[in-house]
Order: C-alpha cells, then sequence, then structure tokens
C-alpha cells in the first residue's frame, strides 16, 4: 500500500498571521481607507473607449511605460525613476527580496502597516521592532540608533502613518536617511493628504526608495496599482527583479487616464480632506458629550482614528448597523467618507452613546 504523506507548510510561515480584510455585507465601508469616490461616468467611458484598442491576446507592457509617463508627469518626477506594481503591496515584496536576505535585519515601528511584517517574514527577513510613543509618533533619533546599532539592511515606514494618521517631517525623514547606510523604504501611500513628501528629492539619495499607491487619494483600489520612485541605479534592481508582467494591461490603461485627470484628483483629494475634517469635528463635539470615552485623533491623512477603551463594543455596534470601521485594540481607525456615510456613522455612535 502507498503510505498517505501529510502535505505541510513550511517552518517559516508556519506563524504568520494572515492579513484579514473586513469582509461582509456592510453598506458604509469605512475600514480601508480607500477614496470615498468611485470614478465619474465621463472617466469611466473613457477608460472603456482605451480599452476597445487592448489587444487581449498579448502580455502586458513589462515596463508599463504609459503608466509610468502619466504617474510621472501628474507628480512632476521622472519617469525614469518609477517602476510600477501590482499594488505597492507588491512592491513591498519586490524590495524585500531585491536587498534582503534571509536573516538580514528590517526596522519595522509599530504600530504601522502589517504587510511590512508579513512580507519579511515570508523572505525570513528579522523584523526589529520599535514601539511607538504614548502619542504614537516616530522618535528619529531613536530609529537611527536602532538602525544603527542592529546593523539593520533597511528600514520601512509609512508616512503619514497607517493606522497612527500622524506625519513625520520631510527634513526628520532626511536626517534619517542622512544618518543610516540602510535602505529607506519611505512609504508615502498617505502623502497625496500632505505636503511633506521627499518625491522631488528622491534623486538625491542613494538609500532611498518610496512607495507611492494609486488606492488611496486617486481612487482606483480595484485596479492594484502601485509604483517605487528611486534613483535609476535602484530602480534597474527593482526591475529587474519584479515579475516581467506584473501589471496587466487593463489596469495600465485605466490607470493611465486616470493620471492624466489632474483636476479631477485635485478635486477628490480637496473634497475628501474637507470630509476628514468634518468627521474629525463631529467626533469631537461627540466626544465632549460623552465624558471623553472616545479620543479622536486627527493626523494629517485621509482617517481618524479613535482611542477608546470601548472599541470592541463599539466595532461590533457599527458593524449591527451595517457600518464597517477598523479595530486595532484600543483604537478604531475610521476612514473619510462622503457626506452621507459619514452623517450615518456619527448618528450611530450617537445611538450608541444614548
Ligand atoms: C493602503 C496602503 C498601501 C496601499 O497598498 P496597495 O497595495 O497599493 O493597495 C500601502 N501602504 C500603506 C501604509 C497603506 O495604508
Amino acid at each position: 500500500m502507498i503510505k498517505m504523506k501529510t502535505f505541510e507548510l513550511n517552518e517559516k510561515i508556519r506563524n504568520l498571521s494572515p492579513y484579514e480584510p473586513v469582509t461582509g455585507e456592510c453598506s458604509i465601508r469605512l475600514d480601508a481607507n480607500e477614496s470615498c469616490f468611485d470614478l465619474p461616468e465621463e472617466i469611466k467611458m473613457k477608460i472603456a473607449a482605451e480599452i476597445q484598442n487592448v489587444q487581449f491576446n498579448r502580455y502586458p507592457d513589462p515596463n508599463a511605460k504609459d503608466l509610468c509617463n502619466a504617474f510621472a508627469n501628474y507628480y512632476n518626477i521622472s519617469p525614469e525613476l518609477v517602476t510600477a506594481g501590482n499594488g505597492s503591496d507588491e512592491l513591498i515584496s519586490i524590495i524585500i527580496n531585491a536587498f534582503l536576505m534571509k536573516g538580514d535585519k528590517i526596522v519595522i515601528t509599530q504600530p504601522d502597516f502589517s504587510m511590512y511584517r508579513f512580507y519579511s517574514e515570508i523572505s525570513e527577513v528579522v523584523c526589529v521592532n520599535i514601539n511607538k510613543s504614548s502619542e504614537l509618533s516616530i522618535k528619529i533619533d531613536n530609529l537611527i540608533e536602532v538602525v544603527k546599532s542592529e546593523d539593520a539592511r533597511a528600514v520601512i515606514f509609512s508616512n503619514p502613518c497607517n493606522p497612527t494618521s500622524r506625519g513625520l517631517k520631510a527634513e526628520d525623514v532626511v536626517t534619517l536617511i542622512n544618518s543610516v547606510d540602510a535602505l529607506v523604504v519611505l512609504d508615502e501611500a498617505y502623502m497625496d493628504f500632505w505636503d511633506e513628501s521627499l518625491l522631488d528629492t528622491v534623486e538625491e539619495f542613494d538609500n532611498l526608495i518610496i512607495l507611492r499607491t494609486a488606492s488611496k487619494a486617486a481612487g482606483m483600489a480595484a485596479l492594484r496599482l502601485g509604483f517605487a520612485i528611486a534613483n535609476p541605479k535602484l530602480t534597474r534592481v527593482i526591475r529587474s527583479v519584479k515579475s516581467p508582467y506584473n501589471v496587466n494591461t487593463l489596469s495600465q490603461v485605466a490607470g493611465t487616464v486616470v493620471f492624466n485627470e489632474r483636476e479631477y484628483l485635485e478635486k477628490c483629494k480637496r473634497t475628501i480632506l474637507s470630509s476628514k475634517k468634518a468627521l474629525y469635528n463631529d467626533l469631537v463635539s461627540l466626544a465632549r458629550k460623552n465624558k471623553n470615552k472616545i479620543i479622536p485623533i486627527e493626523g494629517v491623512s485621509n482617517f481618524v482614528l479613535l482611542k477608546t477603551s470601548l472599541a470592541k463594543v463599539i466595532y461590533a455596534f457599527l458593524q449591527n448597523n451595517g457600518i464597517s470601521v477598523k479595530l486595532m485594540d484600543d483604537y478604531l481607525r475610521i476612514s473619510a467618507g462622503t457626506q452621507h456615510e459619514n452623517k450615518v456613522l456619527i448618528n450611530a455612535l450617537k445611538e450608541f452613546f444614548k
């Protein structure tokens, strides 16, 4: 008789905690920091027209040239510095695999975007954690010291930070980049909502890679488009390690159309920011009326963080009312929604505190 073998997961990922996106039937989705605006009909029609010309039997352009040009043009940088990815998620994985080896150290601050740890662990890279202060900020001197003393190969963090919504000034990030030999991976997923980007200066550094995404301010989460921006030398490495056809043609075409819609994108950004402000103000007045059982943190991105020991019960209450937010220990992360969505949320919270 043939003995049946049990197929098992390899050792390195046995303890991996999977990313668990919020699923289910919530009609108000404020859990993933997406833009609250779908593309308008008129832009969708332009995309549809472009898609008519796609040759579906052919592989995509491996360099996503038109897309990178449109992205670079929108941000006023050189397309030679840009690599497109299947979401910035893919680029995080590519960068870790391209620049670090098994056992190398990467410095991660906590809390931060969970994918940094996820891809590091899959690649058997050692995560060195730095806990943020109680005000959830990064102490740059401390970060530099840890990168040096641990002899880390890389440091990765989001600025503005998901989930804290706090931001580091560009000059502090420059101090970090200049003080370490390690590769600095600066995830600017939310920088469209703030003004401390290093995109303009990326070429001046030999150890900086900036990540950008089309999933947040640009409102294209469905397409899975991310970008790595770095000097030509680093860009050559990233391009040579990525899988050749990583960004499908339909996403390339749609992304190209949308990044050429400057006015539309700028308008969305402004509207989302004022929606965030309104949401924050409503939460502040709700907090005042309820003995500060919730503490709203405004931050510099498109979401508000709520600190509250009631996080779990509020989360469940909202879920039961068809509203999804992100729960993290004693915090709730709430993305800015449309006026209507914000109102439904605030009304539900009023109901909760009644
Ligand atoms: C949402 C988010 C991303 C975006 O990832 P994509 O794969 O491009 O959708 C990257 N970094 C951070 C910190 C994020 O919050």
